[in-house]
């Protein structure tokens, strides 16, 4: 059964007085209305532990939009048995038939609940229109219609047979069940780590962060409209170690498929590794980590260029993508240009609330990743080592604002061009144009991640140059363009090193992930 290629799900634009504007804002007025009372769904039941955290908009820290009820280590374990209950009949399920549950939901989104996907990923993430747009609709459908797609191609590679012999592979899922983490910043990511395993027949844990379930719950609600059996993805909501110290330990634990920091996926390694003798068979670990992504320009970059490649790259959804770039490398010839009108475009950027669409920057996740932001910043304004060129202010009375802030160092290994800071922050070192070879060293070796990059030139000869010479720098390479959006089906997403396993997301690498194959010889 073949699934054709699909096309990439068009992004609408929002523009005043399209429908889909009036739509999303009476959508958005209904969510702020009411107060969500959220379970978990455990074997399809909807579970309500009584123990009720609040969920806030990060740029209206005093509005509820509703409480999630947070489970322990039981429902971890009933998660677990719910969906090794539901195994064998998901995955003698015909492909087809697990194939048209993914494919509607895709519809779903696309017809009915765009407005509410996307609605909660702005308010609960504080992620405007447009980025919302790129992610809680256009994304997550083509994750969806795509892994359809690349699994039925998957489902065809059959070895040769012989004379007197029939060979054949069949596409087993994985034994046991697969634990799913997703992160904050993607409701694309909550969207495809758990039904990508699922897709493949596989049954799932899943643990979104606790500041992406106020979206994560609208993607499985739908999920289950659209026909997903009880038990197939079971969504949980409790803190990483309980989580870790049931799942880890058990003896069906299959796989994780994981996108969150470096540290968090070091840990699991080692617990997995700690307890490998406790499982039935070797389990998958497929992690997307964090990223330290670059922006190198050469000296025959057009300087609008490189701007406009650092403020969409560095600042759309307030620089919170594993992708944005963060630190960049001037040639001198150019950089008073491109700083001049780097500084100019961030002037334009309004900060405020997602509710008005003309606003480019919105809050910060959390408190915790304020704190840290504003640390960092503070930091370099008392530093003689660093410049703030612009921004560098914050504040938390409201909601988690930080200004987009770039800063000018002298020192390419300052701290904020090799740390990690998963904010509005980004860091500018000027290179002497002439050492470009130099130039080229240095953002390779400057910071232990490998997930994207751009190079910047108009000139063919340092392009090339770039493409070979920073080959394991990132998992994803951009030419002339901002290190972010890559988008399902034309630039599979993920990266080498520290950034995680490379197991390309949106792509056929990914899906084999989920997949054990078994070789059947027949000999007539
Ligand atoms: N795929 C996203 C991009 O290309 C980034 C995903 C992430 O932040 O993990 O911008």
């Amino acid at each position: 059964f073949s699934y054709p290629l699909p096309v990439n799900e068009p992004v609408l634009n929002y523009a005043p007085g399209s429908p889909e504007k009036l739509r999303q804002k009476k959508v958005l007025e209904e969510l702020k209305k009411k107060e969500a009372d959220i379970p978990m769904y455990i074997g399809g039941r909807a579970v309500r532990t009584g123990i009720r955290i609040a969920i806030n908009p990060p740029h209206e820290r005093a509005h509820v939009l509703g409480y999630f009820h947070q489970g322990d280590k039981k429902h971890v374990q009933q998660a677990i048995d719910a969906a090794l209950k539901a195994k064998a009949s998901w995955e003698a399920m015909s492909w087809e038939n697990r194939a048209a549950i993914f494919l509607k939901a895709a519809d779903l989104i696309a017809t009915k609940y765009r407005p509410y996907l996307n609605g909660t990923t702005m308010l609960g993430q504080s992620k405007n229109i447009y980025q919302a747009e790129i992610d809680s609709a256009c994304e997550i459908i083509d994750f969806l219609r795509f892994n359809v797609h690349f699994l039925s191609e998957i489902y065809k590679q059959q070895p040769i047979s012989a004379p007197g012999i029939h060979n054949r592979l069949e596409w087993r899922p994985l034994e046991g069940f697969v634990l799913a983490i997703t992160p904050f910043n993607f409701t694309a990511i909550g969207g495809n780590l758990p039904t990508s395993a699922a897709m493949c027949g596989n049954t799932v844990v899943w643990k979104p962060a606790n500041t992406q379930v106020y979206s994560a719950q609208m993607f499985m609600k739908i999920l289950m409209e659209a026909g997903l059996p009880d038990g197939v993805i079971n969504l949980i909501y409790v803190d990483g170690p309980t989580l870790g110290e049931v799942c880890f330990q058990h003896r069906d634990f299959a796989g994780v498929h994981f996108t969150g920091s470096t540290g968090v996926f070091n840990q699991i390694w080692t617990t997995v590794g700690a307890n490998i003798n406790k499982y039935r068979t070797y389990p998958r670990i497929v992690g997307e980590t964090g990223g330290k992504d670059f922006v190198l320009a050469h000296r025959s970059a057009d300087p609008d260029v490189v701007a406009t490649a650092l403020a969409r790259g560095a600042f759309e959804f307030q620089g919170q993508k594993c992708s944005a770039a963060s630190r960049a490398y001037l040639p001198s010839n150019i950089a008073d240009a491109v700083k001049r009108k780097l500084i100019a475009q961030i002037e334009t950027m309004k900060m405020g609330s997602v509710e008005d669409f003309s606003n480019f920057i919105n809050a910060v996740i959390d408190e915790k990743s304020y704190d840290k932001l504003k640390k960092y910043i503070d930091n370099a304004k008392k530093d003689r080592k660093a410049k703030i060129l612009v921004g560098g202010n914050c504040d938390k009375r409201k909601g988690f604002f930080i200004e987009p802030t770039v800063i000018e160092v002298r020192d390419p290994k300052y701290v904020t061009m090799c740390e990690e800071l998963f904010g509005p922050v980004l860091t500018i070192y000027t290179y002497d144009a002439d050492q470009f070879e130099k130039a080229l060293t240095l953002v390779d070796t400057t910071s232990d991640y490998a997930l994207t990059g751009s190079i910047i030139a108009q000139d063919r000869a340092a392009v090339e140059l770039a493409v070979n010479r920073l080959r394991n720098a990132a998992g994803n390479f951009y030419i002339n363009d901002k290190p972010t959006g890559a988008v399902v089906g034309q630039q599979p997403f993920g990266g080498a090193r520290a950034s995680g396993t490379n197991d390309k997301a949106g792509s056929m690498l990914n899906l084999y992930r989920w997949l054990s194959a078994r070789t059947i010889k027949e000999t007539f």
